[in-house]
């Protein structure tokens, strides 16, 4: 089949490179890798100040970001800023749709949705979280019952969350392996990695380094100040260290370095690009046992699977770290999570949402 012209329409709370779209931004730089790989030809667009690792070029738009669905109540009316950023890229798409076989929307809002059938050229929509707001839910039934195929997600969990579930695409996820460097003896240090916003209840991680006294590294976009500084007050000596929102190169020198990733989202995670960054580096996972995390590790393989927001089995998990043997998480992550499996992946599900 020749190849696609895709149009990547990015999320639009915030730039690409700057860490506000969480996993999304990881997996639209792996997708766009993975199907370049393949020879099909792709052009972004995303917030004014993006930055992609990827040889494809960016149309940047200026305008109000779109505030994250997870900072919203369930029942909470759609809400577009004036002068919304995600309109404007969305008269952009409208203007150059023609020149493209598939548009690809990696925002989870309502209006991409819901113009899908006022495009001429098909949507492909790639749903990077787990159910959260009706409206958004609604919308996205009508496109997932009306466009076959045309919803993408990472996990059977995820999917679960939705009233569509039966209609979504699974992709799962992938990595460039060559960007993680596997590391057999690790230092003494756990670690933590992602968002700080209180859906991925870093606290938790928190409280149990500080009844064990094991240092745990912390990497990530602060995204909520206020509940960082709740942190930090409530565990005044705990054994942590704060070390910013690192590029991958950097984050995974450190991480690679670490006995293991502690997971503790409260949230359906819908997936966790985390948990398969620090198994391609060799470092077994600690995870509650919720969300994508659970379709990831390989309980008593590749880390341990505990129960939800429990701190005592957190710290059970981490006491039994020593019976994984790093190079079985390698091993996962070159068979289960390459850029080549998901670049495969991505192609059938475009070119079915292409009608071929
Ligand atoms: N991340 C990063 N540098 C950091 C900490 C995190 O690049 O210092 C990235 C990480 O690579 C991952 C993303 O942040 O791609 C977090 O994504 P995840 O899917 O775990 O959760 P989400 O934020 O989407 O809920």
């Amino acid at each position: 089949m020749p190849p696609l012209k895709l149009l990547f329409m990015s999320t639009p709370v915030g730039p690409l490179g700057s860490g506000l779209g969480g996993g999304v931004e990881l997996t639209l730089l792996n997708m766009a890798q993975g199907l370049l790989e393949r020879g099909h030809q792709i052009q972004a667009v995303a917030p004014d100040g993006s930055e992609l690792a990827a040889a494809i070029s960016i149309q940047q738009v200026a305008g109000a970001l779109q505030v994250p669905a997870q900072f919203q109540e369930r029942h909470t009316p759609i809400a577009m800023p004036p002068n919304p950023v995600l309109g404007k890229m969305w008269e952009l798409a409208r203007q150059v749709q023609l020149d493209y076989d598939v548009i690809v929307n990696f925002a989870f809002d309502w209006l991409p949705f819901y113009l899908t059938p006022f495009f001429e050229t098909p949507i492909a929509h790639w749903i990077s979280m787990g159910s959260l707001n009706d409206a958004l839910d609604q919308i996205a039934g009508q496109v997932a019952a009306n466009f076959p195929q045309a919803i993408g997600v990472y996990t059977r969990t995820q999917a679960a969350t939705f009233p569509f579930a039966e209609a979504c695409y699974l992709l799962g996820s992938g990595l460039d392996l060559s960007l993680y460097d596997f590391c057999q003896q690790p230092g003494s240090a756990l670690c933590w990695l992602g968002r700080i916003a209180p859906e991925k209840a870093l606290e938790d991680a928190v409280a149990a380094v500080d009844q064990l006294g094991i240092p745990l590294k912390i990497m990530g976009q602060i995204q909520d100040q206020a509940y960082w500084q709740q942190i930090q007050a409530k565990f005044p000596t705990a054994p942590i260290e704060y070390l910013g929102f690192l590029g991958t190169a950097e984050m995974q020198s450190v991480l690679r370095q670490c006995r293991g990733l502690l997971v503790t989202s409260r949230w359906v995670e819908a997936f966790g690009n985390v948990l398969i960054e620090a198994l391609a580096c060799g470092v077994p996972v600690i995870a509650y046992a919720r969300g994508g995390p659970v379709e990831i590790v390989r309980h008593g393989q590749t880390g341990w699977l505990v129960e939800p927001d429990s701190v005592p089995d957190l710290v059970k998990g981490i006491q039994k770290l020593d019976q994984i043997d790093r190079r079985t998480c390698r091993q996962q992550a070159e068979q289960e999570y390459s850029l080549a499996a998901l670049g495969d992946r991505a192609e059938q599900w475009l070119h079915q949402v292409k009608g071929e």
